[in-house]
């Protein structure tokens, strides 16, 4: 294992934001890793674990370790004429992953089309898209526990997927390095279009019979009119979780707030866009300095120049201070503050 001393950010990560780890190690093989993490226990040093850096602000120097994995390759490892089972290596980048599958016309994750980052990041907030989540397709995985120092296998359910969230968030924060992971792909036709009207987008086409890589070449599409390309400016995505409120709280909400949208997420629970109350709260477009609000999308936080993580945060926590008194939600963030 090589290991890196001050070893500079600003490449590893989609805010570009210059920050430096005070040892950085590239971890590709099981000794790599293991070494990596004992190194850290020995020297009681922090832990971060990096994949693509699409999910994550640098606030300041990271004064720890962070361990990136790197092992790429995706194997299949069982399939019979209905299902493919595939291993995917952390290492991959997850768009690859996405393209393997559509290319073979393997259904399952072509909503997930087109998301920045790494494969072993993509179980940490069960990445989602589209009306489609990775836990939709996902079997089991494998990684270090760097407390017990073992290799465990985790299957779905005691990955405690949920919106955005998943145990690598709650118990298993920092602690776990993810190494590979197996999705449980379709290989009938099996699309999902329900999402945003999606099915507009195919016009006369029947939907039933659209292969996995004409979906992906459309969603891709939508999301290109969306979103800011992290390579020209700056951002990790949406910065805040959408949130959910109890029914009641929404129908007080609706009286004052005819126009606001909703799905339902339970029972008792309503899903709110966290874009539209950031945009009811004043800042669609706002910029101030070197930060703003995208603006095709107030969700995403963008660096417009060479703003500092600790610039995003501080607009940030004005937008979430500004909903909580207008609305009295509290946002969450999605993105890993560091
Ligand atoms: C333009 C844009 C669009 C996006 N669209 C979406 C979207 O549609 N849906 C969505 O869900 N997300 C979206 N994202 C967010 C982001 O791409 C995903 O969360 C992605 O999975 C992050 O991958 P990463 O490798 O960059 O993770 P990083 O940012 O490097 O890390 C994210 C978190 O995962 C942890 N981590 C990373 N790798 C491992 C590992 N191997 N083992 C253990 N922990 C690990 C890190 O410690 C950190 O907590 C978007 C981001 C951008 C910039």
């Amino acid at each position: 294992m090589e290991l890196l001393e001050k070893y500079s950010l600003s490449q590893l990560n989609t805010f570009h934001i210059e920050a430096k780890s005070k040892y950085f190690a590239e971890v590709s093989t099981t000794i790599d890793t293991q070494e990596a993490s004992l190194f850290a226990k020995r020297n009681n040093l922090p832990v971060l674990i990096l994949g693509g850096g699409s999910n994550i602000l640098f606030t300041k120097d990271f004064e720890g370790i962070i361990i990136k994995p790197s092992k790429t390759g995706i194997n299949i490892i069982d399939e019979n004429k209905k299902q493919i089972f595939l291993e995917v290596s952390a290492g991959e980048k997850w768009d690859d992953v996405v393209h393997y599958a559509i290319e073979r016309n393997y259904f399952g994750i072509e909503n997930l089309v087109a998301i920045p980052g790494n494969a072993g990041a993509a179980p940490i907030q069960n990445i989602g898209a589209y009306g489609v989540e990775l836990k939709d397709s996902f079997f089991s995985l494998k990684g270090f526990n760097i407390a017990s120092e073992k290799w465990v296998e985790l299957n779905k359910d005691e990955c405690d997927f949920n919106y955005r969230q998943s145990i690598f968030k709650t118990e298993l924060k920092d602690i776990f390095i993810i190494d590979s992971f197996i999705l449980q792909l379709s290989k009938v036709p099996n699309p999902k279009l329900e999402y945003a009207n999606i099915k507009e987008y195919f016009n006369n086409l029947k939907w039933e019979s659209l292969t996995a890589q004409e979906i992906a070449v459309v969603i891709k599409k939508i999301r290109e009119s969306k979103l800011p390309n992290p390579k020209i400016l700056g951002n990790a995505g949406s910065f805040f979780k959408n949130p959910i409120i109890s029914r009641d709280k929404f129908n007080q909400l609706k009286l004052i707030n005819t126009d606001i949208p909703n799905f339902i997420a339970g029972i008792n629970e309503v899903k709110i866009p966290a874009g539209w109350l950031i945009e009811k709260c004043g800042f669609k477009g706002k910029r101030t300095g070197n930060v703003g609000t995208y603006e095709k999308q107030s969700l995403i936080l963008v660096n417009y120049g060479n703003a500092m993580g600790n610039e995003i945060l501080q607009f940030a926590e004005l937008i979430k201070s500004k909903v909580e008194l207008k609305f009295g939600i509290q946002l969450e963030y999605e993105v890993n503050i560091k």
